[in-house]
């Protein structure tokens, strides 16, 4: 297959799709259900019909575009990635996923026509959290996993509801189809790396082996608020103190163990927070992620034991709350593979990776058999307005979908 470089349309199309939501303030900001994100919506349906693709939503705002087979018994291979963003994020982080579907369908369509097998692309509503705190609604509408019972009382910062900011978009009062699906053979998400890897080794393309583990706490110090001027040191119970050992005692062992493990205290309260007083209580955050469950797990278990220990020494009362343990994800090995060979007939080098970050592949991962695909992201940056991805490997991700998909939907035999 000869597929040509696509470059100069790969950029037009997401500088495109990044002026919906364009932020005065620089950036892009798509939330959810919000004027900006229907516009981009509606641009994306246009543009998919542009492009000879059947198009429709389903009831959590999900927009599908089709490329349908001739056999209407045929299961569907699946692209995309999310349409929301954080605020004021970049113009590469989700929508190019959506790009390059689009790019890939249309190529596909006037190339070869209908497909033995449907090929569909999908803008998911929302993955990020950034309105509403809840993440991946578009995804897990798809798995059936979404928290119903969640979206009854979460609101945004403005106080509006979830339910009824959906049903101001239109969404969720039953004029669409039920977003869950059962006919999907595989998904595939092709999404910048949000990290500096594929960059410093001058790699085009990330094959996402697991999308790792993380787990993440709230560590609280309970110590006695005293005179910062007539307590001796040795008589304090200092919770800020001891904090600070805990953080510095695992941040020193995260160094130990090394890569893949991350280990980050982003961020740390104290009590009462007076220059003169002594902190009676300090509370810091700890979000700990490993590619491999024992691992994580083995981590997690002897930080808590350090923070006991330190505790202790320090006439402190610990309290931990475990607040997420999201396991490691497996993505599909025999997709990897293909993906692997696809590389290597386009003369691409590539290399096998966890992702570090979260990804709706993940969440169609536990139903189907998923796979994630990343390009390069210039210094690593994301969820920033100076998000980057050079234009040739954006180009090279897409050609390397166009030829999977190929294979996938076109190749009978492929499974
Ligand atoms: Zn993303």
């Amino acid at each position: 297959m000869n597929i040509p470089v696509l470059q100069q349309q790969v950029e037009e199309w997401v500088h495109w799709l990044a002026a919906y939501g364009a932020d005065p303030a620089g950036g892009v900001t798509r939330l959810l259900y919000t004027a900006s994100w229907a516009e981009a919506q509606q641009a994306l349906e246009q543009k998919m019909k542009e492009n000879g693709l059947d198009t429709y939503y389903d009831e959590a705002g999900n927009l599908y575009g089709r490329l349908a087979s001739a056999d209407a018994e045929e299961g569907t291979i699946l692209t995309g990635s999310h349409v929301d963003t954080v605020k004021r994020g970049g113009k590469y982080d989700g929508a190019f996923g959506i790009v390059a579907g689009l790019l890939a369908l249309r190529y596909l369509k006037e190339n070869y026509g209908p497909p033995a097998r449907n090929i569909e692309m999908v803008s998911l509503c929302e993955e990020e959290g950034s309105r509403f705190p809840l993440t991946f609604w578009g995804s897990t509408n798809i798995t059936g996993t979404a928290p119903f019972h969640k979206i009854k009382q979460i609101r945004d910062e403005k106080g509006i509801s979830f339910v009824e900011a959906m049903n101001e978009a239109g969404f969720g009062l039953g004029r669409y189809r039920n977003p869950r699906r059962e006919d999907i053979v595989s998904f595939i998400e092709l999404h910048i790396e949000q990290g500096a890897i594929l960059e410093r080794e001058s790699i085009p393309i990330g094959i996402v082996e697991q999308i790792v583990g993380q787990k993440r706490y709230s560590i609280s110090c309970i110590g006695e608020a005293n005179h910062a001027g007539t307590t001796p040191m040795a008589w304090r119970a200092d919770a800020l103190r001891g904090a600070s050992e805990m953080i510095v005692a695992i941040m020193d062992a995260a160094d130990r163990v090394g890569a893949p493990l991350v280990a980050t205290a982003g961020k740390i309260e104290a009590e009462p927070n007076v220059s003169n007083v002594i902190p009676n209580k300090t509370t810091f955050t700890l979000d700990i992620r490993h590619p491999q469950g024992d691992a994580l797990d083995a981590f997690c278990e002897a930080s808590i034991a350090a923070c006991d220990t330190i505790a202790r020494n320090r006439g402190l009362r610990l309290q931990v709350e475990k607040q997420l343990d999201a396991r490691p994800i497996d993505m599909d090995a025999a997709l990897a593979r293909r993906i692997e060979a696809i590389c290597r007939e386009q003369g691409l080098s590539y290399k096998r990776m966890p992702s570090g970050a979260g990804h709706d592949a993940q969440i169609m991962a536990g139903q189907y058999p998923s796979s994630l695909i990343f390009v390069p992201s210039h210094r690593g940056l994301s969820h920033h307005p100076a998000e980057y991805t050079a234009e040739k490997d954006l180009a090279a991700g897409v050609r390397v979908l166009i030829q999977l998909l190929y294979e996938l939907g076109y190749e009978k035999e492929a499974k």
